[in-house]
C-alpha cells in the first residue's frame, strides 16, 4: 500500500465518492481512486469531497447515426449510415464512387 500526503495533491480523480479511515488513534486517511492518502486527523469528508473530481466519459463527438435521406425527385428514400465517423449509403452512386450527395448532405 502506498501512501501519499493529502496536502501535496490538487485533485483526485475517482467514479466512486470519497471515504476516509480513521484508526484507533484518530490518524485518518483520505481513501480516493482506490489510493489511501495521509490526512490531518480532522480531515472532514467535505474537505476529501474538495479535490475529488469525478471523471467525465471520454466523449466522442461522432456519433453512430442512420439518416433518411431524399432523393433529388423525390421518389426514393436513401439510407445514410454512420458508423464510427463513416458515413455510407445505400444508393448506386454510392455504391460505385463511395461518396455521394447523400451522404454529403450529412454533416454531423
Ligand atoms: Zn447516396
Amino acid at each position: 500500500m502506498s501512501e501519499f500526503e493529502w496536502d501535496q495533491i490538487d485533485q483526485v480523480v475517482d467514479v466512486y465518492p470519497p471515504t476516509y479511515y480513521e484508526n484507533a488513534k484518530g490518524q485518518r486517511w483520505a481513501v480516493v481512486g482506490g489510493k489511501w492518502y495521509t490526512a490531518k486527523p480532522n480531515i472532514t469528508l467535505e474537505e476529501i469531497r474538495a479535490k475529488w473530481v469525478k471523471p467525465s466519459r471520454p466523449k466522442s463527438n461522432i456519433k453512430d447515426a442512420i439518416h433518411s435521406v431524399k432523393s433529388s425527385d423525390g421518389s426514393k428514400m436513401y439510407t445514410v449510415t454512420v458508423v464510427n465517423g463513416i458515413k455510407s449509403c445505400n444508393c448506386t452512386g454510392f455504391g460505385f464512387r463511395r461518396d455521394c450527395k447523400h451522404v454529403r448532405s450529412i454533416t454531423a
